[in-house]
């Protein structure tokens, strides 16, 4: 039996109107295989006349990771990719040395249920090309009265088409009637799994709405019974090799990085581009403070 650990997440305020839900990192936890952030997004229904809107920022180093189960969002970057990310679809950025995005909901007083993850990237590709890939069909399956939709990595024989630098896996697993599952899990990989509805079981530990369990490498298997209704994302890999730092919107793996990533940012160097259409919303950063 795998021992699964209770990972508190916490709640916070991603933009106006916008109460998120925090799982990674935290300080039990900074990541989970690559997996170095974690956002539950939602279900919100917004306000009339209010909406996401995430104005233009950077990253680095990183890979930003969507995930939608309800509403739609634009996406548009400093590579000129512009599009929409509809439930079920995966969207993923690699920053590499340097790329610049917008999000945003298409209408207001419209819903929103989303995950959004970063994967940081290995050390000798921090730097690589900025890339914008588009998932709208990834491999699915039932089992177990369960729906599967593999996101990125590979499970049972499946793999999903996901761009990745390092061993990892994404899953999401959801049921409308009370279901018991057993999932296969990879010894070399640590696990991270969120409610992102109902209520779940994991070895027989119960985890409700935004739990966030974590099972550490060496694990072949865990049992999970879903309550009817629930929906669970599971995250793996293999333990990041060296820390990762991260501040604001970059990744990178030393102080002399990051403070050379904002004064990029801040000083309007080409390295992040121009987002079209992000005309008068540019994020600022906040002061640089690493400890
Ligand atoms: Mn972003």
């Amino acid at each position: 039996m795998s021992r699964v650990e209770r990972i508190e997440t916490r709640r916070t305020k991603l933009t106006e109107g916008l109460v998120i839900s925090r799982a990674l990192p935290t300080r039990q936890q900074r990541m989970v295989g690559a997996w170095c952030f974690l956002d539950h997004i939602g279900p919100i229904r917004f306000e009339p006349g209010g909406r996401m809107q995430i104005g233009a920022h950077p990253h680095t180093c990183l890979q930003t990771f969507t995930w939608v189960i309800d509403g739609e969002i634009l996406h548009r970057d400093s590579l000129g990719s512009e599009q929409v990310i509809r439930p079920l679809q995966v969207n993923l950025m690699t920053a590499g040395r340097g790329v610049a995005h917008t999000e945003e909901s298409l209408s207001s007083g419209s819903t929103l249920h989303a995950a959004q993850l970063w994967i940081a990237l290995p050390e000798a590709e921090k730097d690589c090309t900025p890339a914008f890939d588009h998932y709208p069909d990834l491999p699915g399956w039932e089992d177990g009265g369960c729906i599967f939709t593999l996101l990125a990595g590979s499970y049972g024989g499946r793999v999903a088409p996901t761009r990745l630098h390092s061993p990892l896996v994404g899953m999401d697993v959801s049921c409308s009637s009370r279901s018991d599952i057993e999932l296969h899990l990879d010894p070399g990989f640590e696990y991270g799994m969120l409610i992102l509805e109902g209520g779940v079981m994991i070895e027989n530990e119960h985890f409700d709405r935004e739990g966030f369990a974590y099972i550490a490498k060496g694990g072949t298997k865990a049992t999970l019974e879903l309550h009817a209704g629930s929906r669970i994302l599971i995250i793996g890999g293999e333990p990041f090799d060296k820390p990762v730092l991260m501040w604001w919107n970059f990744v990178g793996f030393s102080h002399e990085e990051i403070a050379k990533a904002q004064h990029d940012w801040e000083s309007g160097d080409p390295r992040f581009g121009f987002v079209k259409g992000s005309e008068g919303r540019r994020l600022e950063a906040p002061e640089l403070s690493l400890s």
